[in-house]
């Protein structure tokens, strides 16, 4: 990540904790940590003070956090955050921001007890997720790799299906080709659901054998840091009318809410244009969860695309689009892609088919 890119995103929050404010914004959640420093490590947190920043970080890190972070760097042997309170004595914060969705109560009582007197913590939510929500051109280019690769993997992974395979065999091939790729990881776990397991929007993949009928592969990579998500329905043998209707449905939903997206709406018209879609086939009450989420270096990060969300989309927002139908005992059917928000409308970077593949 450009060192400036970083620079920026401190500024505007910078920018932000001046108009509340407030001196100082401690930052604890390692995604938003990342977002703010480029460090990559799992134990950090970074100081946001209104002229400058500092990381805090455990001696595992000296070596990463000196390659990674741009602004200052403190390595501290044993517990951080009574080094975070020393540094906020030493400049005299009175105001300090911090994450109240994301801390624990713990090291709230932390803070609190070793802050100064006449010291306040002040409760802020999203403040940074706010930011992410809006995607850079290095970070949109990041999840489009990270999309190109994942539907490549994918690709690979069904030619090595196979009738005798159980669900967990079918989504250990697809994240041995996700890591073949050069992604870092999946980007969560994978899920495989045959026949009518397929009605569980979360199946976990199990040691159930492929059964004829629908079968739903739902996956995602990270690479460089970013996610991708897609989900792809297949058949194993010919499918019934029932199975095909289904299918039309969830696809004719899928193709109205991409094209709803663009920039100026609320996030809910776009899950509207899904759910009226369905509510024709009568499968209003089959749809059970929102039509997309936004995506970026965690699989699911704001905005919601669901019902009563007004988050007005914004060009450079990586949502994904989402409808399904789950019906129990029959099977489920859903189609996802990762969708990028641009001046004009959209752009739909998942590149695989999205016909009901027959295999
Ligand atoms: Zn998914
Ligand atoms: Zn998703």
């Amino acid at each position: 990540m450009l060192s400036n890119e970083l620079a920026a995103r401190r500024q505007l929050l910078q920018r932000n904790i001046q108009a509340n404010k407030l001196d100082a914004f401690v930052v604890s959640f390692i995604s938003n940590v990342r977002y703010l420093t480029g460090f990559t490590g799992s134990n950090g947190v970074v100081v946001i003070l209104s002229e400058r920043a500092v990381f805090f970080t455990d001696p595992r890190y000296r070596i990463q956090a000196a390659q990674e972070v741009a602004c200052s760097v403190r390595v501290v042997a044993g517990p951080i955050l009574p080094q975070v309170s020393a540094l906020l004595h030493r400049v005299k914060s009175k105001r300090v921001g911090f994450e109240k969705s994301r801390m624990s109560f713990e090291d709230y009582q932390i803070l609190k007890d070793s802050l100064p007197m006449r010291s306040s913590l002040e409760p802020l939510s999203g403040w940074v997720e706010r930011q992410r929500m809006i995607k850079s051109v290095e970070e949109a280019a990041a999840i489009r790799r990270s999309v190109q690769l994942n539907s490549k993997a994918f690709e690979e992974a069904i030619k090595h299906l196979r009738p005798d395979m159980r669900e967990s065999d079918l989504a250990a091939e697809i994240d041995y080709r996700v890591r073949r790729h050069g992604a870092e990881a999946s980007a969560f776990e994978t899920i495989v659901a045959t026949g009518p397991r397929t009605a569980l929007p979360h199946a976990r993949p199990t040691a159930a054998k492929l059964v004829r009928g629908l079968l739903l592969v739902d996956m995602g990579a990270m690479v460089d840091g970013y996610a991708s998500d897609m989900t792809r329905m297949l058949c194993l043998g010919r499918p019934n009318a029932q199975m095909r209707e289904m299918y039309n449905a969830v696809l004719d939903a899928q193709l109205a809410a991409v094209d709803a997206v663009r920039p100026g709406i609320e996030a809910q018209v776009v899950d509207r244009a899904a759910r009226s879609v369905l509510s024709k086939y009568g499968l209003a009450r089959a749809f059970v969860h929102s039509t997309g989420h936004g995506l970026g270096l965690q699989i699911h990060e704001p905005p919601r695309v669901g019902k009563k969300e007004k988050t007005p989309l914004e060009a450079g927002m990586a949502i994904t689009i989402e409808p399904g139908a789950y019906i129990e005992g029959v099977g489920g059917v859903r189609i996802e892609d990762t969708v990028l928000v641009t001046q004009k409308g959209c752009e739909v970077l998942t590149p695989s088919s999205k016909d009901l593949r027959v295999v």
